[in-house]
């Protein structure tokens, strides 16, 4: 019961406080992973934002530089300081040219390309005739470019040509500088693709001009709206992504996060968690254990003393037992009572098999017991032996029963002239023997002689008069008890052959004549 108690009770706080724990888990994994999305999504935001700015800003540049060159378009040294002033204005393009209305490199900077005189790869810029960032491509060198460029119109409207710059993917630049500025922390990083999902920036050099494949983040970010997205990306990783789109260029900014990055942050939450739930746990078994245990104690101690309710220190084991509360007080004097009706039934069960049933006299087991102890402890025990006289005439002539009521008549003549501390026994059918302890011959004799004149003159009811024949003799301390039984069955026989009704005691002399 004890075990089942603690066992139930245990595991209740135990099953509480890893729901507890498994609650507030959830709770910060829910808060990370939210407040993961909402940061990626703000910061692709911001840098988009900044990205739109800086490549609005080229293109007011090369706007300015168009007017510039279209005055003087004929001039190649003109065109030529224009493209050399734009490349070292700021770091914004790694390279900076011109063309002619046909797409032919008309001047450049710097001059060690040696561009002029080719072609311009992308023939884009050349047919849609208006200010415009392309998407990335590999140059005439095998770098990774954007071509930023703005077309130059003569006073009356003609196209003459175009201001382009370069920006190299790869290379330190505006674009770089402004990623490199916003790194990201904690696994979090910002890749920028274009409209055909090329790579144009990462922070992972290598996968710059990468085409990406089928991804739900990039496809969001290309959308250009602004948003968060928990998914799987192309490689396979589960990512907590933020995705804005830039207006002046269609293309996509991506700041995402893997999961696994969140989730050792909740690991290591999840421990600080722990940390302070555990001494609070082990304090609450502890409590309950110490309070289980108080409880189920002195149930457990009850039920061990129950278990032996018949022996006779059971009570003073109960009653010891402490109890702390209600119910095992209750408990407590519910056993007690059924101690003490069980001790009273057993010391009645007890009582019952030393008794003689018909005479309530002892019997010769009770003798038996009486006389272990008085052999200890008493100097001298008078034995009388009493057989009554023909009793076979009495069931003879007035059936069993009366026998029985004579019996029962002798019993309480017996029990009326005893002293408390004698012991009177029916050791047989009509023979009955008196023990009397610390007692005289001669005082036995007397006794022997009194009970012989009061059965002899009282009339029983049916059967009216009767007699019985007496021997007493005398165990002295160190003697043989059997020897003097013998002595007194012997001194009663001599009193049946001497006539019966009469005492015959062991000394020579004290033989008390019949009264007839
Ligand atoms: P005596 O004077 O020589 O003793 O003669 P007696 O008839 O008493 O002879 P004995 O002692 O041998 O007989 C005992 C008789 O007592 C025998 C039996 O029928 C009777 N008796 C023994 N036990 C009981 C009993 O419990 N109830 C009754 N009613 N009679 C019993
Ligand atoms: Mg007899
Ligand atoms: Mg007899």
């Amino acid at each position: 019961m004890r075990i089942v108690l603690l066992t139930f009770a245990m595991f209740s706080a135990v099953a509480t406080l890893a729901n507890t724990f498994w609650v507030m888990v959830n709770i910060q994994k829910q808060e990370l992973v939210e407040s993961a999305l909402d940061g990626n999504r703000a910061y692709a935001q911001r840098i988009a934002d900044a990205l739109d700015g800086v490549l609005s800003s080229d293109l007011d540049r090369l706007k300015y530089s168009s007017k510039v060159v279209s005055t003087t378009f004929s001039n190649r040294h003109l065109l030529a300081a224009e493209a050399q002033r734009l490349l070292e204005q700021d770091n914004s393009f790694n390279s900076v040219l011109v063309t002619d209305a046909a797409g032919t490199i008309v001047a450049s900077a710097p001059e060690k390309l040696q561009l002029n005189g080719k072609s311009l790869q992308s023939r884009e810029p050349l047919e849609r005739r208006r200010a415009m960032i392309s998407n990335a491509f590999q140059s005439i060198t095998g770098n990774w470019v954007v071509f930023v460029s703005h077309p130059v119109f003569d006073a009356d409207g003609q196209y003459l040509g175009l201001v382009g710059g370069t920006i190299r993917l790869e290379q330190q630049n505006r674009l770089q500088a402004l990623m490199d500025l916003n790194r990201r922390q904690n696994g979090a990083y910002v890749f920028v693709v274009d409209n055909q999902r090329r790579v144009l920036y990462h922070p992972d050099t290598q996968q710059i001009g990468r085409v990406l494949g089928p991804d739900r983040i990039v496809d969001a970010a290309l959308g250009q709206a602004s948003g968060s997205l928990r998914a799987v990306d192309g490689d396979g990783n589960e990512m907590l992504a933020g995705y804005a789109g830039i207006p002046s260029s269609d293309w996509g900014i991506i700041s995402q996060q893997p999961m696994v990055v969140v989730q050792e942050a909740l690991n290591v939450s999840a421990l600080k968690v722990a940390k302070g739930i555990v001494p609070l746990g082990v304090l609450g078994l502890l409590l309950i254990w110490w309070a289980g245990t108080r409880i189920s104690r002195p149930l457990s101690q009850l039920a061990d003393s129950a278990k032996r309710l018949d022996v006779p220190e059971s009570y003073e084991r109960i009653s010891a037992v402490p109890v702390s509360y209600e119910e095992s007080w209750q408990l407590r004097r519910a056993l007690l009572l059924s101690t003490t009706l069980l001790q009273e039934k057993i010391g009645k069960l007890n009582r019952q098999a030393q008794c003689d049933p018909l005479t309530g006299l002892a019997n010769r087991r009770a003798m038996q017991e009486t006389l272990t102890n008085w052999l200890a402890t008493k100097k001298t025990i008078a034995v009388i032996a009493l057989d009554i006289d023909h009793f076979k005439r009495v069931n003879d002539n007035f059936g069993h029963g009366v026998g029985d009521e004579t019996l029962r008549a002798v019993a309480g003549l017996m029990k009326q002239n005893s002293r408390p501390t004698d012991l009177l026994c029916r050791v047989g059918g009509e023979e009955f023997v008196l023990l009397l302890p610390e007692s005289s011959v001669a005082n036995a004799a007397d006794i022997a002689e009194r009970l012989r004149l009061l059965i002899a003159s009282t009339a029983l009811e049916t059967v009216g008069h009767i007699t019985v024949s007496l021997g007493v003799a005398l165990w002295q301390s160190g003697g043989s008890m059997d020897e003097v039984f013998q002595k007194a069955d012997q001194l009663l026989y001599r009193a049946k052959q001497q006539g019966r009704n009469q005492v015959v005691a062991e000394r020579p002399g004290t033989v008390v004549k019949a009264v007839s």
